[in-house]
């Protein structure tokens, strides 16, 4: 197995074969998920739907070949994502009078038909998410992180005016923010895109960044105040109360299994993946030890332990395969189950088990009878901790006192030559492109977000040396 600290790419890669989260395929840049990769999506599917419902949206679903014209309507969308698109151009032996492009997202197609859903105020606001697979044919790929083909969600709001559509903006970012804290246990800064980096035909952007253990930053979700400019586009028109026609103001949003990737290389080791519990696909295996085949009080007192475990809705696989424990151990290990649970003939005399968490080195002996609850807490207790951990190293690698581009360059190199992490940097940013383009250029940071709550103040941008308008976060990002 690798090292995570020689070879990132190359640990996680081995990482996520071994433990059998996903497959390559006959298709470049296209992977299959395995059930345990597939599981882990549907946790947070899970999570972030019900969030989603709660809020008030409710799901559709739309056709994953767009018109070429529909591009056409707006043009930054189309400006964006046209090098990324690829095309069905023949259908049945014919070629088709007009080619479709696999969908890269949907605001133009929903554009199109919210023009007919949407007529008087009385419709609005509209609040749809999509559940969908969608492409973009990217150069460079890595599984879960970037792939020609990756699955997500999209939701499409459109609302009365811009105050009701920037609180919808915000409001699908805190719940990204919240899920992503709370459930994948990694912690993120919510921030401001720059104009730059914002989403192809938004007004605004707004995403939340989190780091990976090699510094680098994942874009784990984006939230977009598109105002008027798709709704210009498609002539998306209401009726107000005053029986005036005006353009509705529209938003989308989205996060996708990036998060998979995400959630692997910030919380995995060199023995495997660290799963928080509560998206692992198994939370707690109990493996019998010693000579338990000879002993059937064992087997049954496991399988009692699983019904318990099981019935308090915990997701618990008992491992009695013909493998030996140590091999058993590694494998769960390798998984990231978060609580092991083992059991032998010396255990049972004394009542006892021994219960080991994933991230941790030490076995405790707990009595039988208290097993669940111990578990249970255990569990509580493994979340926080890998959510803690993962903070720790992202405030250890947030870098916010360098002050010019040969601050960062320095600081860049001296991180390559020590083998270090050069992490993020939060800079003073003047506000131009130039700016933004030459840091990026001569680093290969880029912005990442310009944050709500940054930790420190900046006063200079970091590349002209002029008054600062902003506090960016710059990172290598994937
Ligand atoms: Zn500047």
């Amino acid at each position: 197995m690798s090292q995570k600290t020689n070879d990132f790419t190359k640990w996680y890669i081995e990482t996520i074969q071994k433990a059998d989260l996903m497959d390559y395929t006959a298709v470049r840049g296209c992977i299959a998920f395995k059930p345990d990769g597939y599981e882990l999506w549907e946790h947070i599917q899970a999570a972030m739907d019900k969030r989603f419902k709660e809020t008030g949206h409710r799901n559709a679903y739309f056709p994953m070949l767009i018109p070429e014209s529909f591009f056409q309507k707006e043009k930054e969308h189309i400006e964006g994502f046209s090098p990324e698109l690829p095309w069905v151009t023949e259908a049945a032996g014919e070629k088709l009078e007009e080619r479709l492009a696999l969908r890269p997202t949907s605001e133009t197609m929903v554009g199109q038909l919210y023009s007919d859903w949407i007529k008087s105020y009385r419709d609005l606001p509209v609040l749809i998410n999509q559940w969908a697979n969608v492409f973009r044919w990217e150069k460079k790929t890595l599984p879960f992180i970037r792939t020609s083909e990756f699955l997500w969600q999209e939701g499409h709001t459109a609302h009365a005016d811009e105050e009701e559509a920037r609180t919808e903006t915000m409001q699908m970012l805190d719940i990204y923010k919240e899920v992503v804290e709370n459930l994948l246990a990694i912690p993120v800064y919510d921030g401001q895109k720059t104009p730059l980096e914002r989403f192809a035909g938004a007004v605004d952007t707004f995403s939340i960044e989190a780091m990976m253990q090699d510094g680098k930053a994942v874009q784990a979700g984006t939230s977009h105040y598109l105002g008027t400019k798709f709704a210009e586009g498609f002539n998306i028109r209401y009726l107000n109360k005053e029986n005036k026609h005006e353009y509705v103001h529209t938003t989308s949003w989205g996060t996708s299994t990036r998060l998979i990737g995400s959630v692997i290389m910030v919380h995995g080791d060199d023995q495997g993946l660290v799963l928080p519990p509560k998206i692992a696909p198994t939370q707690v295996v109990l493996i019998p030890v010693g000579p338990w085949k000879k002993n059937p009080a064992i087997i049954e007192k496991l399988d009692e332990v699983f019904a318990a475990l099981k019935a308090k809705g915990y997701r618990v696989r008992l491992d009695d395969s013909d493998q030996s424990p140590g091999f058993k151990f590694n494998e769960w290990e390798l998984k990231g189950v978060p609580v092991r649970i083992e059991l032998g003939p010396r255990d049972l005399d004394n009542s006892q088990a021994l219960m080991k968490a994933r991230d941790g080195d030490e076995k405790i002996a707990v009595p039988l009878d208290a097993v669940v609850e111990h578990v249970e807490k255990e569990l509580e207790m493994m979340q926080k901790r890998l959510y803690d951990k993962a903070k720790a190293f992202r405030d250890d690698n947030s870098h916010t006192h360098l002050n010019s581009l040969d601050d960062l360059k320095q600081h860049i190199a001296e991180a390559e030559k020590n083998g270090t992490v050069a992490g993020w940097i939060l800079a003073g940013w003047c506000g131009s492109d130039a700016c933004e383009e030459q840091v990026k250029e001569e680093t290969k940071f880029t912005t990442r977000n310009i944050p709500f709550n940054p930790p420190a103040e900046k006063n200079t941008c970091i590349c002209c040396g002029e008054e600062a308008k902003h506090a960016v976060w710059f990172a290598r990002a994937y």
